[in-house]
């Protein structure tokens, strides 16, 4: 039977009185066979198969498929599902769901109730949790008519007391409620249509359609959604068919019959929608707008509203404070003092760099006049390094290079690195040379007759490879 939705009327029902009428384990539900429960029993494994059969069902991907886990994630949790789709009353399957993490489904009961004030996951809004006597709700599905309680005890049929955990719902309405505020005028004043939203966790997104929202964008957007909230406006919810609600001013084409709901948020719009809202625009507080990204042909906005929205601007200001602590200035210095910081280190390290050169230069020349040129005509400087910077080595190599008939072999012991140079003069080839070394210590590398690059496999063999080298340029020593 159709269970009656107390949250259509009245979304600050956080107390309710209801009736059981049924209570199974979810992993028989999943499996698809009935558990005889009290006087609901009979005809309750041809009502599971519709279950199982159903569009909504078949629409998450998993329910059908069975097993224990079909129920706690019977939709996907990546999707998006249009809060302003013109399927008025809220279907199953359409939206994502943010579970908190539960005992397993064996462990889990679904329970039905003649009426409910719990919100079913839907229209990317997350379900309630809360109470049903002593168990826990940890999970609220929209199953056709019916709304599914999955609670981590059983519960005996007959008078039961509900309670919502109204934190978690007050917040799902000030994102929801200000998610219609904040479309609206998207789509109002900057032709940005709405085609999905997320209210996740941490983060609420909604997806929309049209030119690229600039910063200037965003923040018109975010002020004007805020005018609605000061304005305080009302938040009413509308019945009527179709037509009636075409007549009323929705603008979306609806194609489902029957008694479809709307909100009308007043002078603002009026959109079918089968989610719970505030009373009063002013009950949002703050819609802040914190930035937008590409996502695939639409423009994915993030926001947070009301309590999130303090939240975050309290962690951000936490932020700022911290790093303005660390820079030493005031949070409102910041960005300068980091910029100053910055531009200090680049000064910095362009001058550490020049001086590097400089003293690998000093050094190189150094070393050119200790080795002698040996009877071949050639002078080879063979030398490990132990943490000196890469960018002193290689100007080491640059500077012996420059010389004629010189061969530099160089080893940066901390990481494995090989630096092989030569003047064009000195006839050797430093690619085939390396590679040749390579054979007998492993490590990689290559490069040209003039300069070669590699990297060692094992660091600890600096000495050997290097002395190999050596033997190999100097066959007769
Ligand atoms: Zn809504």
């Amino acid at each position: 039977m159709t269970t009656k939705r107390l949250y259509y009327d009245d979304a600050f029902e956080r107390e309710f009185a209801a009736e059981v009428l049924s209570c199974e384990p979810a992993s028989a539900a999943a499996l698809g066979t009935a558990v005889a429960s009290g006087a609901a029993a009979p005809g309750r494994a041809a009502e599971l198969e519709k279950i199982a059969r159903s569009p909504a069902a078949a629409a998450s991907g998993t329910a059908a498929s069975g097993g224990p886990a079909a129920l706690r994630s019977r939709t996907p949790s990546g999707g998006l599902a249009a809060s302003g789709d013109p399927a008025a009353l809220p279907r199953a399957g359409s939206a994502p769901v943010e579970t908190p993490a539960g005992p397993p489904a064996e462990e889990l009961w679904r329970v039905k109730l003649d009426r409910t004030a719990f919100y079913p996951s839907s229209g990317g809004q997350p379900h309630d949790t809360g109470q049903l006597g002593d168990a826990r709700v940890v999970d609220v599905l929209d199953e056709d008519d019916e709304v599914i309680h999955v609670v981590e005890k059983p519960v005996a049929i007959g008078s039961v007391k509900g309670i919502i955990d109204w934190g978690r719902r007050f917040d799902h309405m000030q994102q929801h409620t200000g998610q219609h505020v904040l479309s609206a005028v998207f789509n109002s004043k900057f032709s940005l249509p709405t085609i999905s939203f997320h209210l996740g966790a941490d983060v609420c997104t909604i997806d929309v359609r049209g030119k690229e929202p600039t910063q200037e964008i965003l923040d018109g957007a975010m002020a004007a959604a805020n005018d609605v909230v000061y304005a305080d406006r009302t938040v009413k919810v509308k019945y009527g068919s179709a037509d009636e609600l075409a007549a009323a001013g929705v603008r979306k084409a609806v194609e489902r019959s029957g008694t479809l709901r709307a909100i009308e948020i007043e002078s603002l719009e009026l959109q079918p929608c089968g989610g719970t809202h505030l009373q009063r625009t002013g009950q949002i507080g703050m819609i802040f707008v914190r930035g937008v990204s590409r996502i695939r042909q639409d423009w994915r906005v993030e926001f947070a509203c009301g309590r999130r929205a303090e939240h975050l601007a309290r962690e951000d200001f936490a932020t700022l404070k911290a790093v303005a602590q660390r820079l030493n200035c005031s949070p409102q210095g910041a960005v300068s003092a980091a910029e100053r910081v910055v531009a200090e280190r680049d000064a910095h390290f362009k001058s550490a760099r020049a001086s590097i050169q400089k003293l690998a230069e000093i050094d190189a020349r150094a070393s050119l006049q200790e080795v002698e040129v040996g009877e071949d005509g050639l002078r080879v400087i063979a030398k490990l390094f132990e943490v000196d910077p890469v960018e002193y080595v290689q100007a080491f190599a640059r500077e012996v290079a420059q010389a004629e008939n010189t061969v530099a072999l160089l080893v940066r012991i901390e990481s494995a690195q090989i630096f092989f140079s030569r003047h064009p003069t000195a006839k050797k080839d430093m690619n085939a040379l390396l590679a040749e070394a390579l054979e007998r210590v492993p490590g990689k590398g290559g490069g040209s007759r003039d300069s070669a690059r590699g990297r060692l496999a094992d660091p600890q063999r600096a000495q050997e490879f290097l002395a190999f080298a050596v033997s190999r340029l100097r066959p007769e020593l």
